[in-house]
């Protein structure tokens, strides 16, 4: 029988930040909560922080100081777990250690009615192996706020393999109740957020090692494909230790899978305390924070004879409307080649080239066309105001187009930022490598396509989900660029997943 859990009382164990804010949550929700801390006095202090946090929420007018009132009322902080033998559902926010919270798990067990939930708001401990040990595995599910907790719709409902579906949906239920964006998730190493983060991380950081770029420059390209903030200015605002600390651990339990081996680069600013924001130095030197771009050429490119546009897809088309409204005032239109395989400008027999995965000497070679650039994707999803865009000029090009290269870039509406001619460039390799993640975890049953979109974009903020990319891609296909890159990097990193591999051979079926 589903549990009940509605406005059931509710017993949340430790105080810290995440305790408290799912205290608050669950009282404005209309529950009664007992909040337990082992550390005395620990749950009295956060109830007086959430005292003056939901004060405040009245003082600005987005709660009624009664609804302030009634949720403070009904957060009782105890001193002894016995005081909650009443709970319904235990929601677990204590240290993230697996032997403190079986143990607490077991006293509950000896408290609590036989049918009372357990939730874990672990990050990263497997629910299957929590409940070993419990007398009723099956009470025992993942529930995975995010932080600010009141803030922060996502909510990752974890099954592990004891779990009973009548808990999941209970909790899933009790989650939507609750405000929240819950999404069903299988218990394995990350989750749903936090494997598929991965690569936004990892490739950056694989970058920087390889020296392609600069941190900036890497953030200013994806906050041109419209990401709130670029992966460094991110890692420096969690911390690398808390980063290093949760790409370990994803790396270890998928027993040392290279595909999710954290990076030297990484350590070495760990080693070192250079920590982020809070130490005042990551990547970037705090409070001046990510430093300005070099200014972008102003040169004009030379004029063409003859510039004809190539590909048939979406970000063909764009690159047709801004060359026409470019090449407009000088009386010129440019022409249109759809079907030859290749998406960019040919322009007087030299090449601006829509990066595939591989490197722009690569295509060079292949192509014949020693005066040739390879550009990154620009943001066809976003609608950003900034037009930040990677290119890699290839190495046998003459002079004259290393500089009519980003001339035209700058023409046709595009910051070009220039980057080591590094397979797949920055924004591309990395959706790619995102989308890739978030396949295999569909393939392996931890997630829907669709809770996969949702996580990504309600759990960190993404400006779109992996499957919404993969739908709007235009082009040569993702699986191109992962198997371009496998092909570059030959290690085990850049494998295609077969999920994805079966969807590209579906779409190129006629
Ligand atoms: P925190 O350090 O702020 O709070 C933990 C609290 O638990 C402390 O007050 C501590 O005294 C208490 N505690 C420790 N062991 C206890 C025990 N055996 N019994 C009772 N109380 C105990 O930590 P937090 O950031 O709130 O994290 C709590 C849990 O939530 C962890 O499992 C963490 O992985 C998870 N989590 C954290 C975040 C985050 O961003 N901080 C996000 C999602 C999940």
């Amino acid at each position: 029988m589903t549990p009940i859990l509605s406005q059931c009382p509710l017993l949340v164990v430790g105080a810290g930040i995440m305790g408290s804010g799912i205290a608050q949550v669950a009282a404005q929700a209309g529950h009664p909560v007992l909040l337990f801390d082992m550390r005395d006095g620990a749950a009295a202090e956060a109830r007086a922080r959430l005292a003056a946090t939901l004060d405040g929420l009245a003082a600005k007018g987005k709660l009624t100081a009664e609804a302030a009132q009634a949720a403070m009322s009904r957060i009782r902080p105890i001193g002894t777990l016995a005081e909650a033998r009443d709970a319904r559902l235990v929601v677990e926010a204590i240290v993230e250690r697996i032997e403190a919270k079986r143990e607490l798990f077991r006293q509950l067990e000896e408290l609590v009615a036989a049918d009372a939930v357990f939730a874990s708001n672990t990050s990263s401990i497997s629910i299957t192996a929590m409940a070993n040990g419990l007398k009723h595995p099956g009470r025992l599910v993942g529930m995975h706020f995010f932080n600010p907790v009141p803030v922060m719709k996502l909510v990752e409902v974890i099954s592990g393999l004891s779990t009973e579906p009548v808990v999941a949906e209970a909790v899933f239920q009790l989650s939507l109740a609750w405000g929240k964006a819950p999404v069903h998730a299988r218990s394995t190493p990350g989750f749903i957020v936090n494997r598929i983060a991965r690569p936004y991380y990892a490739e950056a950081l694989a970058l920087l090692q390889e020296r392609a770029a600069e941190p900036q420059v890497l953030d200013a390209c994806f906050r041109a494909a419209g990401f709130r903030m670029g992966p460094c200015e991110l890692m420096d605002l969690i911390g690398h230790d808390t980063n290093f600390a949760v790409t370990s651990s994803v790396y270890e339990a998928n027993f040392y899978d290279k595909r999710y081996m954290p990076s030297l680069v990484q350590r070495e600013l760990v080693d070192g305390g250079l920590l982020g924001r809070k130490s005042g130095r990551g990547f970037y030197t705090y409070p001046a924070g990510v430093p300005a771009l070099p200014a972008p050429p102003c040169e004009r490119p030379a004029p063409a004879l003859r510039v004809t546009v190539h590909g048939q897809d979406a970000i063909g088309d764009m690159l047709e409307e801004a060359a026409g409204s470019a090449l407009a005032p000088m009386g010129q239109i440019p022409a249109r080649q759809r079907d030859d395989g290749w998406t960019g400008l040919d322009i007087d027999g030299a090449r601006l080239v829509l990066t595939e995965g591989a490197p722009a000497f690569e295509v060079a070679a292949v192509m014949g066309v020693a005066d040739l650039a390879v550009f990154d994707r620009p943001a066809a999803l976003s609608g950003s105001a900034d037009r930040s865009l990677a290119y890699a000029v290839n190495a046998g090009a003459g002079a004259g187009w290393r500089a009519q290269a980003p001339a035209w870039l700058r023409l046709l509406g595009f910051l070009p930022l220039p980057v080591a001619d590094t397979p797949g460039l920055v924004v591309a390799r990395t959706l790619a490598m995102l989308i890739n993640e978030a396949a295999d975890a569909v393939l392996q049953g931890v997630c829907t396509p669709e809770a996969a979109d949702a996580a990504m974009r309600l759990g960190v903020n993404y400006p779109a989900g992996p499957f919404e990319w993969l739908q709007a891609w235009s082009g040569p296909g993702v699986a191109r660029v992962v198997d371009a890159l496998d092909s570059a990097y030959r290690g085990e990193r850049y494998r295609l997943s077969p999920w994805l591999r079966r969807a590209d051979h579906r779409a190129s079926v006629p």
